[in-house]
């Protein structure tokens, strides 16, 4: 007899667990070690709606200055699926002189209730921040669709 397993939900990013995935990057015990993780880490922001930390995450050069989230727009956030060679990725961002990256991602999302889909590829850069530690930013992104 097989059991449905009552395993705990897992990140908003798709990841196994909040705690051991895009927690600790936004509770700021840890630093995102790729472009990947940071670009998941905002993705679970925005559905915590942690306008801080997506703005503490933001390149200088490009962060709004504008609130980012509106309170009439309900907005809920449904799954995350990145499309970039993940693995290939990964191993690259592991380079300690990588100081760019992209990361191709389709994100579903409600607004008022009405379904969206938002087809992004985002442009990270890593730069020494504050307390010198080397950190990835998000840029900005394009839109291939
Ligand atoms: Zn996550």
């Amino acid at each position: 007899m097989s059991k449905k397993s009552t395993a705990p939900a897992g990140c908003p990013c798709g990841g196994p667990a909040l705690a051991t995935c895009c927690g600790p990057y936004i509770a700021g015990t840890a630093i995102a070690p790729t472009a990947e993780a940071l670009m998941r880490s905002r993705y679970t922001a925005y559905g915590q709606r942690n306008e801080p930390y997506l703005l503490a995450t933001w390149h200088a050069s490009t962060r709004p200055s504008e609130p980012i989230m509106s309170d009439e727009e309900k907005v809920q956030w449904l799954g995350l699926e990145v499309k970039s060679a993940l693995r290939l990725r990964q191993r690259k961002a592991e380079d300690a002189d990588l100081t760019k990256d992209t990361v191709e991602f389709v994100a579903r999302f409600k607004i008022n209730g009405r379904a969206q889909r938002l087809h992004e590829i985002s442009n990270f850069v890593r730069e020494p921040a504050e307390g010198g530690d080397l950190r990835w930013f998000y840029v900005d992104g394009s839109f291939p669709e």
